[in-house]
């Protein structure tokens, strides 16, 4: 099954009450191509980086098994750059800046080979891109997932209501539910964000774990694996959605039982990303890995063993 992902490839500076990093890769499509194709290999990538960019980092991606052909390099500018910084808790953090540079014009022309992908990601990105990528496909997906921020709803409500039309899945964190539904109970706020469109919603709590609302009002529930350390949050929640996703694509399955094991996937993967900086862990991890961490999660939800 192919799997098309879209989203920002970017430079990233953290702060942390542990530390700050200078300029490192992050991006929302760099953390969801490295997780998925820890599970499936069929991965194409449509993102947009300046000639400053780190092209080892994107030999690692190919080397990994996404076909980078839809990486358009802008010579001359300027590659996205996001710098946050996470309060105590590491649960939330704050936006200090936002460049958008080779993001504010981008045109994300989609390679003919990845026109008629089986499942779509559409990582955090302006809303109209994403539109824009939905249009160029010429056959209708099996599965669309989407992940959006609060920086989206701020500036581009509408165009973020015109995508939610054409998704079968959200992924979206508690305060981004809240902020998008007007609703404080997540499961009114589910109840609301559905009528806006997408049949399935995945609810992301940070360390309390994730919550899945089905199309037919069934609830899931998996938690986060309590973790003695976690470093940096950051790319957390595009790991998870690259882990569920990519779970799906490799078994070819849309219905809640398979989407159930892929907010697992997604939470296993995601507990490895935040053990280190930026996009460290993740790419240092291979199958074993996740399969050793599968294994923990079971044990974690599971009364008897
Ligand atoms: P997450 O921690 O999963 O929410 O994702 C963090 C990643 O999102 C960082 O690596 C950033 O580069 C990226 N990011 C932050 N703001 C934006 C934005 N407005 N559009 C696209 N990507 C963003």
């Amino acid at each position: 099954m192919s799997l098309l992902v879209i989203g920002s490839v970017a430079f990233d500076a953290i702060d942390t009450p542990f530390g700050s990093t200078g300029k490192i890769v992050g991006g929302a499509a760099s953390y969801i191509s490295l997780a998925t194709t820890l599970l499936h290999k069929q991965v194409g990538l449509v993102a947009v980086v300046g000639e400053d960019f780190d092209f080892d980092f994107v030999s690692l991606l190919k080397a990994r098994g996404t076909d980078t052909t839809g990486l358009q390099i802008k010579a001359g500018e300027k590659s996205f750059f996001w710098h946050g910084k996470y309060h105590m808790d590491m649960n939330s953090r704050d936006t200090l800046v936002t460049e958008l540079n080779v993001l504010g014009d981008f045109d994300p022309i989609v390679p003919e080979a990845w026109q008629q992908p089986d499942y779509v990601m559409l990582g955090n990105l302006s809303p109209q891109v994403q539109l824009t990528t939905l249009d160029r496909l010429t056959r209708k997906p099996k599965l669309v997932v989407m992940d959006t921020m609060n920086f989206w709803m701020d500036i581009a409500l509408d165009d973020l209501k015109a995508v939610l039309k054409r998704v079968d899945v959200l992924t979206i964190n508690d305060e981004e539910a809240r902020q998008l539904s007007g609703e404080y109970s997540l499961v009114k706020a589910a109840r609301v964000i559905r009528a806006m469109g997408p049949q399935t919603l995945i609810i992301k709590k940070g360390e309390h774990g994730a919550l899945l609302f089905g199309s037919e009002g069934q609830t899931f529930f998996c938690p986060a694996l309590p973790l003695e350390d976690v470093f940096d949050p950051t790319g957390a929640g595009d790991t998870f959605a690259g882990g569920f996703i990519g779970y799906l694509a490799s078994t070819g399955s849309t219905d809640f039982e398979a989407m159930k094991t892929g907010i697992v996937y997604g939470s296993a993967l995601a507990s490895y990303c935040v053990e280190q900086f930026g996009t460290t862990k993740l790419a240092s991890i291979t199958s074993e890995d996740v399969d050793a961490r599968l294994a923990q999660f079971r044990l974690l939800m599971t009364e008897k063993a």
